[in-house]
């Protein structure tokens, strides 16, 4: 049984309870009646849908494997970076040699060999991203062969994460071009976890709000927010970017919370359950207070979590939260490594011990994801009641780092979930009975 019963209490200070399992999708009162999904304006969908089984990839026993089907590509460059965010997984990667303009050719020649081109060959239903360290540090690299890929693959999407202190008028036009959507990583008012400022020196900011001028009207820019123990007031980190950027049109996300990869990355975490407690009540009345509705990616979130209410969608049907255990989705460097993700290095090794190489695109069969395991062999992801919203954090993190990336994602979807069922009931969750991940979380209560 996985059900989860949740006290709410309306504004007059009386209780009421929903039950809610993660598995099953299934939010009903007490009563039985399911709770009404109308007030968020959608109504219950197909519910007898047939849903594909997500591959449990598990390590060694169980790796997964990558098609020539890609639909999403991720592109390292190398991890290469004239910043130093303290939080940051690929500072301590060791460096494994990529990113070199000589490695073009050979990788544009080589691409048709093992990508099958998109939906209709040019690259329809794809999505190609250039990653680093910091792309633009790889400037040579990046427009070459970003160009030569549009021209070959015009109907793909395109995207770009950058610290935005590398811009440059010329770089401005090329991503125009290019039809990129550029995520600028930066924590508005934690800025100083990241490093230094470019909305602060007088020409990057210049260059940065051309840039993001020139793509807001296309809906392709967004500043990108890590929350960390002490930067996650969603409303005043929308303050600061509105004064910051002299009130125009904010395009804000949240890249996630931070996840521990290194010691730097403990000290950003939530330590214990009253600094838990108090991100995940600072998330709900961000959102109950409608500023936190500014960030798309806490409204992509909460959307997601009530189309999994509306479908009725099975626990069994979700892959890892950032879909790099699917065999359609793929990171490669330059050279034609096949690595875990883009935020590793090819010569790094992975908490069970397996190569975060896990294979080379000039044999993609024989490619085998050893490195990482699907939540749902992790007990606490099977018993916990934010599965739907959370999907499990980093799937290759183990031990002590991967305890406080659950905890750090625990408070994080856990205020997300609490924001969703106010804005279902009008009430406000102050406990949780039922399974629960563990360690048992105080923080249950709002
Ligand atoms: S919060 Fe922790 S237990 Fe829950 S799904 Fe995320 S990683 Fe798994
Ligand atoms: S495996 Fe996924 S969550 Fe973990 S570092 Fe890589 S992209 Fe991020």
């Amino acid at each position: 049984m996985n059900r989860n019963t949740i006290t709410l209490q309306d504004r007059a200070g009386a209780s009421h309870r929903v039950v809610y399992d993660p598995h099953a999708s299934t939010l009903c009162w007490s009563s039985g009646d399911p709770v009404d999904l109308a007030k968020i304006g959608m109504a219950p969908q197909v519910r007898d849908r047939d849903w594909q089984h997500a591959v449990a990839i598990n390590g060694v026993h169980a790796p997964g494997r990558k098609s020539r089907a890609i639909r999403r590509l991720k592109i390292q460059l190398g991890l290469k970076c004239n910043y130093g965010c303290s939080y940051c997984l690929q500072r301590f990667q060791p460096e494994a040699g990529s990113g070199a303009p000589d490695q073009v050719e050979a990788f544009l020649r080589n691409l048709p060999l093992w990508f099958d081109g998109g939906e209709d060959g040019k690259g329809a239903g794809v999505r190609f991203e250039f990653w680093g360290g910091e792309p633009f540090a790889y400037w040579k690299t990046l427009k070459p062969l970003g160009s030569a890929i549009k021209a070959t693959y015009p109907n793909a999407s395109f995207a770009i994460v950058t610290n935005g202190s590398l811009i440059t008028p010329e770089i401005v036009e090329w991503l125009d071009a290019l039809g990129a959507t550029v995520g600028i990583s930066h924590d508005g008012p934690g800025q100083s976890a990241r490093g230094p400022d470019p909305l602060d020196n007088r020409l990057q900011r210049r260059h940065l709000l051309a840039l993001y001028d020139r793509l807001l009207p296309q809906g392709r820019v967004s500043f990108n927010v890590v929350l960390t123990d002490t930067n996650h007031d969603l409303r005043a980190i929308a303050d600061w970017f509105a004064a910051k950027l002299d009130r125009r049109a904010l395009s804000l996300t949240v890249e996630g919370v931070v996840i521990p990869y290194h010691a730097e990355g403990h000290e950003c975490s939530l330590g214990g359950d009253e600094r838990q407690a108090a991100f995940m009540r600072s998330i709900l009345h961000a959102v109950a207070a409608g500023e936190g509705l500014a960030f798309q990616a806490v409204r992509r979130k909460l959307d997601d979590f009530f189309q999994s209410l509306a479908t009725a969608r099975p626990a069994h049907a979700l892959g890892q939260k950032c879909g790099m255990d699917r065999d359609d989705t793929i990171a490669v460097t330059l050279d034609g490594k096949v690595i875990t993700c883009q935020n590793v290095s090819a010569a790094g090794t992975a908490p069970n011990g397996a190569s975060h190489e896990i294979g080379n695109v000039e044999a993609l069969d024989a490619v085998r994801l050893a490195s990482a395991r699907h939540w749902s062999h992790r007990e606490e992801c099977r018993n916990c009641p934010v599965l739907q919203l959370c999907k499990g954090s980093c799937m290759y993190l183990e031990g002590r780092d991967r305890q406080q990336a659950c905890d750090n994602e625990f408070a994080w979807n856990l205020g997300l979930f609490a924001a969703a069922l106010f804005l279902l009931t009008d009430m406000v969750p102050v406990q949780i009975d039922g399974p629960m991940r563990h360690p048992p979380a105080e923080s249950a209560a709002a």
